[in-house]
């Protein structure tokens, strides 16, 4: 036998018990006389101790071999500790060694094997193993597996059936890259990995499943960002015979069942903002709604006085902060100007207006403005004294696309972006399509499936080209704390609307055959009405945990370069692989 208990088990009631533990060397100290030794595994750490008065010499001497990382099975007598460690549930009791068996030897580790660590993010990856020894990783990957097991929990109590849909497809339009997968036995013909399960999940409700789920991989190739992996995992789910509202309800239950049974949050019911207020009031569509500081516009009151960059400008548009005028110097203020100056964020300038005593006020543009003007603004703000109001201008979107910027940022300065604090928020009313000026085509915002909202769907089968920029759509996101947790749509279940959304997305008739011919002629045979939503699972767990990178939730993830540093792939493969693949191309590089 191996154990008896775990190493996060034994306390002050175990004292006299005989046991058996194993696990991993965390350290020694070897006090001459004396030795106690750190016994890890999952549940915990456990001291061992030997004696040299109460063992043999040769236990003794084994036990001084013992390296950091040796496997070991241990076996003795449950004691009470003189020192006591508060700090860890097993703190009060120790474990006086009779047998210690090595069950394998450790090399020292690349890194230091505890909460803290001197390993950097390469090592750590190359030897991902022994990074999923420290507890606070191990602690994410097992918040992961409850936070799997509850989804699984909540949607089979709402008649979800989870079904598996294949890896090896075509294409799916959710508009990022595939990453493709040659075919052996169909020489020059490749497979897509997924970048969702969209067209089998709405084939799945033809098929009268009625609602499905799956907490499955999703492959894009696309640059990668801290928060994004090339393989990263969704809870996606379809339901027929719904509406809007009824998805909305269903996720916003499924959202609240994790946080409570996960984080015991009772979260309120989740408001709602159509995507032209996101837009209008943070410039963003997932904006954090942990705190305010909505944007004012100032054309009527900013405009027409002379000073050329507002005047010229489309809009003219601020954010207040609240009791910050005293926090910023000027240097202050030409830092932060600078750092909205950046390319990243592109802003020509930051005009700032401090509220001061006595309806006065202090700012670069005084001049063009009268200190009444400057009150007028104040009042549209509702800012007092103390508070510090700052504007941008210039065209409309990329105006308040860097007002967003500098908002995130001031909330970050404020404080204001509590990580244990959760705002989640469903953005509704996503535009249908969106025009791209460079390609002069539209593009489908959420995907090409989505449909428009019923009193949309005759202008859009009739309407002229600008009637199709003001559709609007059936799609919804859901964010919390400023991050895009999922989305989602109605779908078109009708063949012509769909042929009609194919058409204006700039497929020729020939090209949506090919592509989605399979889906067009499901749709003759009885599709029901239909919708769905996926969640991206592992911001998910970032969220919950008030962190913002996805990679501590995944067990084996991939670097910033796409590559996983421990098996080290992507890789070569031999030639006769390609070979039997027909792979030529891929042959002269290895060559
Ligand atoms: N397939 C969509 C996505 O991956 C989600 C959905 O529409 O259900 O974003």
């Amino acid at each position: 036998m191996y154990r008896t208990h775990n190493c996060g088990q034994l306390r002050i009631e175990n004292v006299g018990s005989n046991v058996v533990l194993s696990g991993w060397v965390q350290g020694s100290n070897d006090l001459g006389h004396m030795m106690y030794t750190n016994l890890r595994d999952r549940y915990g750490i456990t001291q061992l101790i030997f004696s040299k008065e109460k063992t043999s010499q040769d236990l003794f001497d084994k036990a001084r071999t013992l390296g950091r990382e040796f496997v070991v099975k241990a076996t003795g007598k449950v004691i009470e500790r003189h020192s006591k460690n508060p700090k860890i549930p097993t703190g009060d009791i120790e474990i006086e060694v009779t047998e210690l068996e090595i069950l394998n030897e450790s090399k020292t580790p690349p890194f230091t094997i505890d909460n803290e660590t001197d390993g950097g993010d390469d090592l750590r990856m190359t030897y991902r193993y022994l990074d999923l020894r420290r507890k606070p990783v191990q602690n994410n990957i097992i918040f992961r597996s409850k936070l799997s097991l509850e989804t699984r929990i909540y949607l089979n109590s709402q008649n979800f059936v989870e079904v598996e849909t294949p890896f090896l497809i075509k294409s799916t339009p959710e508009g990022a890259r595939d990453f493709v997968v040659p075919s052996r036995m169909n020489k020059g013909q490749f497979y897509a990995l997924p970048q969702s399960p969209q067209t089998f999940k709405q084939l799945l409700m033809i098929s009268g499943l009625d609602r499905y789920f799956q907490i499955v991989k999703c492959f894009r190739d696309e640059d990668l960002r801290a928060d994004r992996q090339p393989e990263f995992t969704q809870i996606d789910c379809e339901m027929s015979y719904v509406t809007q509202e009824d998805i909305l309800n269903t996720f916003e239950g499924l959202t609240k069942h994790l946080f409570k049974t996960t984080l015991d949050v009772e979260l309120e019911d989740f408001p709602r903002m159509t995507y032209d207020d996101a837009m209008r009031l943070y410039g963003s569509d997932k904006p954090d709604t942990r705190f305010g500081m909505q944007f004012v516009e100032l054309n009527d009151v900013a405009k027409g006085t002379g000073f050329p960059v507002f005047d010229n400008a489309e809009i003219v548009v601020g954010i207040c902060a609240e009791g910050q005028a005293g926090n910023f110097s000027n240097k202050d203020i030409k830092k932060l100007t600078e750092w909205m100056q950046r390319p990243q964020i592109g802003a020509k300038g930051l005009v700032y207006v401090k509220v001061e005593a006595g309806g006065t006020f202090k700012s670069p543009v005084g001049k063009f403005f009268s200190d009444e003007v400057l009150q007028t603004w104040a009042d549209k703000f509702g800012a007092k004294e103390g508070d510090m109001i700052l504007v941008l201008s210039g065209e409309d979107e990329k105006t308040r696309k860097q007002l967003n910027e500098l908002r995130l940022e001031m909330g970050n300065r404020m404080g204001l972006r509590d990580p244990k604090k959760f705002s989640p928020l469903w953005v509704v009313d996503f535009p249908l399509l969106e025009w791209d000026e460079d390609s002069e085509r539209f593009h489908a915002m959420h995907h090409p499936f989505t449909s428009p909202k019923k009193a949309d769907m005759e202008r859009m089968l009739n309407g002229d080209h600008e009637t199709m920029k003001s559709l609007r759509a059936d799609a919804y996101d859901l964010v919390i704390n400023g991050v895009e947790i999922g989305g989602g749509s109605v779908r078109i279940h009708d063949r012509d609307l769909q042929s009609k959304n194919f058409d204006l997305l700039g497929f020729t008739k020939e090209e949506a055959e090919a592509q989605f011919g399979f889906l067009l002629g499901a749709f003759e045979y009885g599709a029901p009405p239909h919708g769905g939503i996926a969640f991206g699972f592992d911001r998910l767990c970032a969220v919950l945990n008030g962190v913002n990178s996805i990679r501590d939730f995944i067990a084996f993830p991939k670097n910033n370069q796409g590559r996983d540093m421990m098996i080290d792939a992507p890789s070569p493969i031999d030639e006769t692989q390609l070979d039997e693949l027909g792979i030529e191309m891929a042959k002269e590089e290895v060559e």
